[in-house]
């Protein structure tokens, strides 16, 4: 994905995440269709759907407006 330009300032929009805290530590934001139903032993949770995909999110470097996406892995 192109990196996105910034709604308000139409300047590109700076790649990064938010930090998820599980138990074992920090990982990447994953969004998940349907609904949390519980987490495992490891810390993993779980839900009604089958699809998970990491967050990435994108900062404007002049407003500091946060948006974030949530897109399939491309394999390379
Ligand atoms: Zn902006």
């Amino acid at each position: 994905m192109k990196d996105p330009a910034c709604p308000d300032c139409n300047v590109v929009m700076e790649r990064g995440f938010i930090p998820d805290l599980r138990r074992t530590g920090y990982d990447e934001t994953y969004w998940m269709n349907g609904h949390f139903t519980t987490i495992t032993s490891l810390g993993w949770g779980r839900g009604t759907g089958g699809v998970s995909m990491k967050v990435v999110t994108y900062r404007c470097p002049d407003c500091g407006l946060l948006r974030e996406y949530a897109q399939p892995e491309k394999r390379e």
